[in-house]
């Protein structure tokens, strides 16, 4: 058993970018084809596309089911076979529970969480009936536990990671696995599209802003890079993690142990 994930086939949804993009990128250098997806414009498309050794693109947008749907049957009409799919796209929004945007709470549920469950139910028969499968979900720590003005994503997370739960006891028995990654804080732009407005409301730099509130829950005072976390996935992705099924795996520098 090894590593290696040649001959395989995997989706990875929101890879335009930050840790979605690594963990393409990473099961491309592992040997697998990658369907890749996520918004962004045409030169970030072209680029992503390009450090995964030229992987097509498919544009669908995680809030309509039936893109997603299509996504999944896209990548079995290109490549025979879906054995990898990751459920990572997500977005971000910080506000108090009384203030927070209706539509802003609408669209983090549909990305975050209900996206997962489209590509799962879209994914799943093809898995089983060639007795073959990963699906690894993007969660985060706020799947585990809860910070103040992140209601829509703490409670997609959580779901995210019942979601996980649920699927692994319906595939136990099977030859695939369900297992969700909880990162910590992650340098990507949708933690740091979180610095400016801190600092603003704290009055101090943005680099104080990192230290002294964004990474204050993160005992390691340091981002995790988005190859750290690609590294796991591509781990879960092999054969070497077929006996970790349901799992809730921390990527967070000690966060969840204080
Ligand atoms: P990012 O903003 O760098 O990337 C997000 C990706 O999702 C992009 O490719 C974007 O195009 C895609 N996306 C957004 N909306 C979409 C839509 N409607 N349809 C299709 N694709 C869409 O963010 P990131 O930090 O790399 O986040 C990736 C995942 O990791 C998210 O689920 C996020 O919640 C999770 N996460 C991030 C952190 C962190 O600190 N960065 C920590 C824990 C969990």
């Amino acid at each position: 058993m090894e590593l290696s994930l040649t001959g395989q086939v995997a989706v990875v949804t929101g890879s335009t970018s930050g840790i979605g993009l690594a963990i393409a990128r990473a099961l491309r250098a592992a040997g697998a084809q990658v369907m890749l997806n996520g918004l962004g414009r045409a030169e970030e498309i072209a680029a992503a596309r390009a450090a995964c050794g030229d992987a097509p693109h498919h544009p669908a947008d995680m809030r309509d089911p039936a893109a997603i749907r299509d996504l999944i049957a896209s990548t079995e009409a290109r490549f025979g076979r879906l054995d990898i799919l990751v459920n990572n796209a997500g977005i971000q929004h910080v506000a108090p529970v009384q203030e927070f945007p209706e539509e802003r709470w609408d669209a983090i549920i549909a990305i975050n969480l209900s996206a997962a469950f489209h590509a799962t139910k879209a994914a799943l028969p093809g898995m089983l009936a060639r007795r073959h499968g990963r699906i690894i979900n993007i969660a985060s720590a706020h799947g585990l536990v809860a910070s103040p003005f992140k209601s829509a994503y703490v409670a997609a997370k959580h779901g995210l990671v019942g979601l996980t739960k649920t699927v692994a006891l319906e595939v136990a028995e099977q030859p695939i696995t369900c297992n969700a990654i909880c990162p910590g804080f992650v340098r990507t732009p949708l933690a740091e599209a979180q610095l400016p407005p801190l600092a603003a409301q704290h009055g101090v730099s943005e680099e104080v802003a990192l230290k002294q509130y964004l990474l204050a829950k993160q005992p390691s005072r340091r981002w995790i890079e988005p190859e750290e976390v690609a590294a796991l996935a591509v781990y879960l992705a092999s054969p070497l993690a077929a006996g970790i099924n349901g799992a809730a795996l921390s990527i967070d520098g000690g966060w969840l142990a204080a």
